[in-house]
C-alpha cells in the first residue's frame, strides 16, 4: 500500500455535488460528525472500471443515515451516478470508493436537529485487503477485546462511523500481537465478525454464519450466499457459539474489502484452506469481474 497520506494526492473528489480538487476537499474542525460521530460511510470495489453493486452500496447509505436521523440531500440514484463519476475522473480500473456523510458544523452540542448534511465521494487505487500470500494460506486472527454491542445499545444496523471504534482499537491490538484481524463476539457470547468483514464456517459441507441480528448483513456475506446455494451447498443462519470452532473444517471471512479470505487460525483453532472456500473465493472472483452478471447477483 503506497504510503502517501490520503489528504495529499492527485484528483479530484466529488464534494456536495461537484468534483473539487483532491487536496480542497475539507471540513471545518467544528464538525459534528466529528465530534459527536454523526457520520456514516460506505466502502466499494471497483473491478475493471466498474463497481461492483453500486446501488446495493447507496440504498445503504442511506438507511445507515436515516438509523442515525438524517436524510442525504442526493437521492440513491444520484448517488449511483455521482460514485460513478468519480471513478471515471480518477481513471481507476481497479480500485477502492469511499462515500461518507456528515453533520456539519451549524450546531456544536449533543442536538443537531437544523445541520446541514454533507456528502463526499473519494476513489482510489486498492489491489487487495489481505496479503496475496495470506489469501492463499489464510489468515491469523485472535479473539478482540470488545464485543459487538445489542441493538438495544448501539445503532448496530447502521455503517455508522462511531461503531468503527472498537474495530480499530481490536484491531490494532491484533496486529500489535502478529495477527491479520481480531473476531469479534457479540455481547451474548456469540461469533458475531471481524472488525470488516463477516464471518461463515464450513461444517460437514454446509456453510454456518451468525445471524446478522448485531453486526452488518454485508452486501458480500449476501453474495456468498447466494453463490453457495447455486452449487447446492446448505446455508445455516444461526446463533454459533465458539465452541464450536473445534469441529469446524474451514473458515472464512468476507467483505468488499476483504472479499473472500480463507482464515487458518482463531485463537486456539486451526482451520485448512479447503474446498468450499477455494471454490467460494474463486466464484467470487469471477462474479466481481463480470460485474456481479450471475443467478447469485
Ligand atoms: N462488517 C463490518 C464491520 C464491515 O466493516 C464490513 C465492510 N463494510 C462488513 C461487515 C462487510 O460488509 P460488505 O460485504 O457490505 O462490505
Amino acid at each position: 500500500m503506497s504510503l502517501i497520506p490520503f489528504d495529499d494526492r492527485d484528483g479530484t473528489i466529488w464534494f456536495d455535488g461537484h468534483l473539487v480538487p483532491w487536496r480542497d476537499a475539507k471540513l471545518h474542525v467544528l464538525s459534528h460528525g466529528l465530534h459527536y460521530a454523526s457520520c456514516v460511510f460506505e466502502g466499494e470495489r471497483v473491478y475493471a472500471g466498474t463497481i461492483f453493486k453500486v446501488s446495493e452500496h447507496s440504498e445503504r447509505l442511506a438507511a445507515s443515515a436515516r438509523i442515525l436521523d438524517f436524510e442525504i440531500p442526493w437521492s440513491v440514484a444520484e448517488v449511483d451516478k455521482a460514485c460513478n463519476e468519480v471513478v471515471v475522473a480518477n481513471n481507476i480500473s481497479d480500485g477502492y470508493v469511499r462515500p461518507i456523510a456528515w453533520r456539519g458544523s451549524e450546531m456544536m452540542g449533543v442536538s443537531a436537529q437544523s445541520s446541514k448534511i454533507h456528502l463526499a465521494i473519494a476513489a482510489w487505487p486498492w489491489p487487495s485487503y489481505f496479503s496475496p500470500e495470506a489469501r492463499l494460506k489464510g489468515i491469523r486472527m485472535c479473539w478482540a477485546k470488545y464485543a459487538r454491542p445489542s441493538p438495544h445499545t448501539a445503532p448496530t444496523g447502521s455503517k455508522a462511523a462511531g461503531l468503527y471504534m472498537i474495530c480499530t482499537i481490536s484491531k490494532h491490538a491484533a496486529e500489535r500481537a502478529g495477527y491479520a484481524d481480531a473476531l469479534m463476539l457479540d455481547w451474548r457470547g456469540q461469533i458475531a465478525e471481524a472488525t470488516g468483514a463477516n464471518i461463515f464456517l464450513v461444517r460437514n459441507g454446509e456453510l454456518h454464519t451468525p445471524t446478522p441480528d448485531c453486526f452488518l448483513n454485508g452486501i458480500t456475506r449476501r453474495t456468498v450466499i447466494a453463490l453457495a446455494e447455486e452449487h447446492q451447498i446448505k446455508v445455516v443462519e444461526r446463533a454459533i457459539m465458539p465452541s464450536e470452532l473445534s469441529t469446524t473444517q474451514e473458515v472464512f471471512i468476507c467483505g468488499t474489502a476483504a472479499e473472500v479470505t480463507p482464515v487458518a487460525e482463531i485463537g486456539e483453532y486451526q482451520f485448512k484452506v479447503g474446498p468450499v472456500t477455494r471454490m467460494l473465493m474463486e466464484n467470487y472472483d469471477k462474479l466481481v469481474r463480470r460485474g456481479g452478471k450471475s443467478k447469485a447477483a
